[in-house]
């Protein structure tokens, strides 16, 4: 993802796939055109990369000019086409082949129309690599047409957001969604994510998600999930992943307005972690990092003991099952470490102090993301 100005924008089309699209008109023009020599107007600013692509490609001779047209404020596409350079060379008997970057509402090929109706050429063609068939409000016909793309801002090869983006080698898309942080706490049962999780989502205005909670609330009203997880949980085992991921989408949907979230007790597999960077993506965000609370296992088994006798929760009242769920986490869930090291998103704080000092640790690491 990237920012330009106050607004984010996802990758959204390739540098290959632009190549190929390139590829593609070059052969389909090059076979039409035959042995003319044709002139290949670029319209500036928008089309210096792809005029640029285009005209390397092209097998056999040719001429390139420029003429330059301005119509984009911001992101809004406007009716005020301004003419700021027009054509600067004959081309009466020429074939002319029109090279866009994008064609929306039309209203530029209007403008380039105008400036033809009195050049007497052979043949007047349009190419646009990008084309909006939903916004497209004239009866021009488009000649060639690299990549159709919905009714949405992009920005890169050429196009631009105020000034920016013209210089990236790719296409980006206008994120629509607002911009949202989202992290993972992490660590081994009794490491303190819970009770940090309460300062944190409070500091950051964040929806804290704990399954832990969650599958204990539908114990305690003894829903069909509820019912299924506890066999599991009592015994210090994970709850299978489709269960789980089904049930962590469906408390992410309940807050479709948040600001983020602070995951809490998941993703605690391989195929969890996927199935939340899946469901970041299509809410146009993703995971900014894990923050993991690093706490031996001798101070977590003590820990635990302690808890149990207040708690009430049968997995924190039994060394061995206690035991068992550190066991399980280094097994199954430590693994994750590597998953969000390998996307340089894995943060260590040391989870052994006050809770205070961990509260300022964990904020540290937190303002940084
Ligand atoms: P916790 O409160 O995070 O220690 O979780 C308590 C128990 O809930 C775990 O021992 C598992 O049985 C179950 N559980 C919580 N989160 C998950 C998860 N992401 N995947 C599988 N099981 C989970």
């Amino acid at each position: 993802m990237i920012k330009l100005h106050d607004l984010y924008f996802k990758p959204f089309i390739s540098e290959e796939e632009i190549d190929s699209a390139v590829q593609r008109m070059v052969d389909q023009v090059a076979n039409d055109i035959q042995d003319d020599i044709p002139v290949f107007v670029g319209v500036l600013n928008g089309s210096f990369m792809f005029v640029s692509d285009f005209v390397k490609k092209y097998p056999k001779p040719c001429e390139v000019t420029f003429i330059k047209l301005a119509s984009y404020e911001g992101v809004k596409s406007t009716d005020d086409i301004q003419r700021l350079i027009g054509l600067t060379q004959d081309l009466t008997g020429r074939t002319v082949v029109i090279l866009e970057d994008i064609i929306d509402s039309g209203n530029t090929l209007v403008e380039i129309h105008r400036i033809f109706e009195n050049e007497e050429v052979k043949e007047l063609k349009i190419a646009t690599l990008f084309y909006k068939p939903e916004a497209y409000k004239k009866d021009f016909k488009l000649h060639y047409v690299g990549i159709e793309i919905p009714n949405k801002f992009i920005v890169g090869y050429g196009l631009d957001y105020d000034a920016l983006g013209r210089n990236l080698p790719e296409v980006y898309q206008l994120k629509t969604t607002q911009h949202m942080t989202n992290f993972v706490l992490f660590g081994p049962p009794g490491a303190g994510k819970g009770t940090q999780a309460n300062f944190l989502k409070e500091t950051y205005n964040l929806v804290h998600i704990s399954t832990g909670d969650v599958f204990r609330q539908n114990i305690k009203n003894k829903t069909a999930l509820g019912m299924l997880a506890k066999s599991f949980m009592d015994k210090g085992e994970l709850v299978p992943d489709q269960i789980t991921i089904d049930m962590l989408n469906a408390e992410v949907e309940k807050n479709s307005d948040a600001n983020g979230f602070i995951f809490d007790g998941f993703p605690r597999t391989n195929a969890q972690a996927k199935a939340l960077d899946e469901l970041m993506d299509g809410k146009d965000s993703q995971i900014n990092g894990m923050i993991a609370l690093e706490v031996d296992d001798e101070v977590l088994v003590e820990r635990l003991l302690g808890r149990g006798k207040t708690s009430g929760r049968a997995d924190d009242a039994d060394e061995q099952i206690i035991r068992n769920r550190i066991k399980e986490y280094y097994k199954k869930t430590a693994i994750l470490k590597d998953y969000y090291d390998a996307q340089d998103k894995y943060c260590g704080v040391d989870g052994v102090g006050s809770i205070s000092e961990i509260t300022e640790r964990l904020n540290k690491v937190i303002d940084k993301l």
